[in-house]
């Protein structure tokens, strides 16, 4: 067998020749961000391909949801998952907020919305889902609990670029949600982000918590940050643009290939895909059972000797960590499904360019694993 090394991802990159000419219209425009052309160009075309009214772009996705945090005022308390990355829970620590974790669904990692309500205390002011993988929560449950007490929603949509479930685009529920636009992910700015919001108001307010609070000249309303989207970033988005719809069609055909393949090998399950969902394959997630011949760090390792990267998202935990294991709702026993989870959970390698060989090399690298 080739011993040829396979990364876990990789970068979707457009033509080379499709970016260089907004190189040179910026170099010439001396436009390099605060707003330019590029930037309100991607804004305007990426909110109308993904099927959203008001978004505002960022330089990444961790100061999105910072910001998001911040437009909303929260404090307190908020209801969220540790089966995430860490910024999910870092952006709520940033804000002086204390995260509270609530256990996950078997099947979908995603929050059990059927666990929330136990979490909620007077100090909830709001919960903060991950549309973990691309699957989506249960939106409306989660919208249901939030209406009933009286607390905001705010969705880590970071992986979520393009998913529908059968309600349309998951980018527009909740009262704000944010997602990523880092080199890793499915779309990609170098570095980026955005916050999709429901109303203009509050797209004006987000777009002041990005510029320092400047309204103008002589005018500082609000503590502001920096979360300006510069134009070269912006121009990356809109080279890639162009091509997205390809890139999401190749992933789907590594998924369906690892999906065929791993049907004839026992012990290894692939999360189902849910019912009405679009998804945008942006990972490749399989947990490991007690019937396979390795454990997960098993196989972490079997695939690395075969020059073959994987990663065991989401472990360690995010309550697992020091910042937040002291927290109460961090125990073990408080997490028991997301604690099992986080054992057996692996991602293949999966990206647009990824040759369909390659997933056979690593299909017959499980299959012959002892
Ligand atoms: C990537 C990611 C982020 C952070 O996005 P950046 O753009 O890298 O700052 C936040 N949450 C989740 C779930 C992510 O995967």
């Amino acid at each position: 067998m080739s011993n040829q090394k396979i990364f876990v991802t990789q970068p979707f990159l457009p033509p080379l020749e499709e970016f260089l000419p907004h190189v040179k219209e910026i170099w010439e425009s001396k436009y390099l961000t605060n707003g330019g052309p590029k930037h309100q160009l991607l804004e305007t075309t990426l909110a109308e391909y993904l099927g959203v009214e008001h978004m505002a772009l960022f330089n990444n996705g961790t100061n999105a949801l910072m910001t998001a945090l911040q437009a909303l005022e929260l404090t307190g308390e908020v209801i969220t998952t540790p089966f995430s990355f860490i910024a999910t829970s870092n952006a709520l620590l940033w804000n002086g907020i204390k995260p509270v974790f609530s256990d996950i669904d078997p099947i979908t990692l995603n929050l059990d919305p059927s666990r929330i309500e136990a979490a909620i205390t007077p100090q909830t002011t709001a919960i903060l889902p991950v549309h973990c993988y691309g699957n989506p929560c249960d939106i409306a449950a989660i919208n249901d609990i939030a209406r009933r007490h009286n607390l905001k929603v705010v969705y880590d949509a970071a992986h979520a670029f393009a998913v529908h479930d059968k309600n349309g685009s998951v980018l527009g529920k909740g009262d704000l949600s944010i997602l990523s636009f880092h080199a890793t992910k499915v779309f990609n700015t170098f570095e980026g982000g955005a916050i999709i919001c429901q109303n203009a108001e509050m797209k004006k307010k987000i777009d002041n918590l990005k510029n320092f609070g400047i309204e103008d000249e002589v005018t500082v309303s609000i503590a502001g940050a920096n979360g300006k989207m510069s134009e070269i970033h912006a121009a990356m988005g809109l080279a890639q643009l162009n091509h997205i719809n390809e890139a999401i069609a190749q992933r789907g055909q590594v998924d369906a290939r690892y999906r065929a393949g791993l049907r004839n090998i026992t012990g290894l399950t692939v999360l189902p895909k849910l019912n009405q969902t679009v998804s945008n394959y942006a990972y490749f997630p399989i947990l490991v059972g007690d019937n396979y011949p390795l454990s997960r760090d098993g196989i972490y390792n079997c695939l690395a000797e075969h020059g073959i990267r994987t990663r065991r998202y989401f472990y360690p935990l995010i309550s697992e960590f020091p910042m937040y294991s002291p927290l109460e709702s961090a125990a073990a026993e408080n997490l028991p499904v997301a604690t099992q989870m986080a054992q057996r959970i692996i991602c293949l390698p999966i990206y647009p360019d990824l040759p369909l060989d390659d997933v056979d090399r690593i299909l017959s690298v499980l299959t012959l694993a002892k």
